[in-house]
């Protein structure tokens, strides 16, 4: 690599704090300024194509048909949160039921991953929780499932009640769990009545110290230790624990641990994100776990790509390749 490059590249941050790498990049997705340049601006939107086959749901319903060939599942995902006007959350609502029917047309494996700021969680909380029951009942009608993502910290407590309603009555719902929360091993135990599907992650936003780990070692750690409670609630029934988690090495040490259980493949899953390590996705698919790819897509992907950038401050070489050839 030439030596000017080199700074894009952060030191590994296993044991510092929050980089500043990461803290600029997660500063930056807020920004109006940056969002309007960047949807704008040609040689950006090529950048995400690493991370997302095309804004059109088209794009991300073909791209879906090639993963699938080698046993992979899907999760479909439209990009867009933090609504400013709860008309909009009708509209993202009929959408999703229109892709539940794309995905029975052409006999996708494929769920549905909402935000529930996307649903309309900030301006009305009884109409998100209708939004998302009528979404769930969709999604069971055609053979699918929907799936709950979790925000930052400070909509937790609501996205947990939502998800309870939800699950009550479809119990194929998901939800995100992020390991990078200090409430994360209480609210899987408040969860357990309702036999969860959890997708575990480390969590992608910006939060205190207050409410999170700041050293990514201890995320983690803290990983392993609430994946290893899914994995033995799995062995009662009472959890189906997803590892939402690019992580080699740590999804290494879950499945020996869930080997020590005797919890046979299948009965829990890997989730990674579309264009992260697709070869490892498909040497797990080859060793016979169940592996799903979430392929996100959508014109609202400036937020979304800033995380993508920030969970691996080297990505911004790419995009810096594409300005400068
Ligand atoms: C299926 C799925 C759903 C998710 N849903 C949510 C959610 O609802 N809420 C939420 O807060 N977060 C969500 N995330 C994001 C998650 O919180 C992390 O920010 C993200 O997965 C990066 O962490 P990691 O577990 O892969 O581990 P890391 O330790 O960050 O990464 C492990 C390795 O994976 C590779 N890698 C990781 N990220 C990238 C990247 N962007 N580009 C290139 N390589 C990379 C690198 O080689 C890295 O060394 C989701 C992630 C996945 C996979």
């Amino acid at each position: 690599m030439p030596q000017t490059l080199r700074c894009w590249r952060l030191p590994p941050d296993s044991t510092l704090p929050m980089p500043i790498g990461r803290s600029i990049l997660l500063a930056a997705a807020k920004s109006e300024a940056l969002n309007s340049f960047a949807l704008k601006s040609r040689v950006v939107k090529r950048a995400t194509k690493a991370f997302m086959p095309g804004e059109k749901p088209e794009d991300a319903l073909n791209a879906g048909a090639e993963l699938v060939k080698d046993g992979r599942k899907i999760i479909y995902t439209k990009l867009g949160e933090a609504l400013t006007q709860l008309a909009d959350a009708d509209k993202v609502r009929d959408h999703y039921l229109w892709l539940f029917d794309q995905i029975k047309t052409r006999g996708l494996p494929a769920h549905v991953s909402i935000k529930p700021t996307q649903l309309g969680l900030d301006q009305s909380e009884s109409a998100c929780l209708a939004h998302c029951l009528a979404l769930a009942a969709k999604a069971e009608s055609v053979g699918s499932a929907l799936w709950l993502d979790m925000e930052d910290s400070t909509y937790v407590d609501r996205t947990l009640k939502l998800y309870e309603a939800v699950k009550a009555k479809h119990p194929s719902t998901g939800l995100a769990l992020q390991s990078y929360l200090f409430r994360t091993p209480k609210d899987l135990e408040r969860l357990r009545p309702l036999k969860p599907v959890i997708r575990l992650v480390k969590g992608a936003y910006a939060e205190p110290a207050t409410v999170a780990f700041p050293k990514k070692s201890d995320t983690d750690e803290a990983y392993y230790q609430i994946a290893s409670t899914m994995l033995e609630m799995a062995t009662t029934g009472e959890c189906t624990p997803i590892l939402g988690t690019h992580d080699m090495p740590l999804i290494g040490r879950i499945i020996a641990r869930a080997n020590e259980l005797k919890l046979a493949k299948g009965r829990y899953e890997v989730h990674m994100l579309y264009g992260i390590r697709s070869r490892e996705q498909q040497r797990l698919r080859a060793e016979g776990h169940a592996v799903t790819v979430l392929v996100s897509y959508g014109d609202a992907w400036y937020r979304w790509y800033m995380r993508r950038l920030a969970e691996r401050p080297a990505n911004v070489w790419f995009v810096a390749k594409s300005i400068f050839g």
